[in-house]
């Protein structure tokens, strides 16, 4: 059977996404593909790699698959931070809060870049 995408994306993945983090699969951690948002949206975002993040068993027990506007921030810096190629926010915000209006989707993207810089100024 062909693997999956997603399948593909796990095997590229190696350290913890989480900033700071020290785990990685090839010490023999545990890890995890999180999705940003799961519940009854995971069999959508299980297809979709902007929802994605490699995280150890540790970080992925501090997640909810339903993340507070906080959560979802900081989840969106962590992908902007270690897979900037498959980070879209807007998309993201969009399946977080179906009816949200184009200024919230601006203002979340405006608070993941304040984050984004945060660990950027930390962790480089
Ligand atoms: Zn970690």
């Amino acid at each position: 059977m062909k693997p999956t995408p997603r399948e593909l994306w796990r095997r590229e993945q190696e350290a913890c996404f989480w900033s700071g983090c020290k785990a990685n699969i090839r010490n023999g951690d545990i890890m995890e593909c999180h999705e940003i948002i799961g519940g009854s949206d995971r069999a959508k975002t299980i297809l979709l790699p902007a929802f994605w993040l490699w995280l150890c068993r540790e970080h992925h027990n501090q997640l909810s698959s339903r993340p507070s506007q906080e959560s979802l921030i900081e989840q969106l810096a962590v992908k902007k931070w270690a897979d900037p190629e498959r980070y879209d926010p807007a998309k993201v915000i969009k399946m977080w809060r179906p009816n949200c209006t184009p200024e919230l989707v601006r203002e979340i993207v405006a608070l993941v870049g304040r984050e984004y810089r945060r660990i950027a100024r930390d962790f480089a």
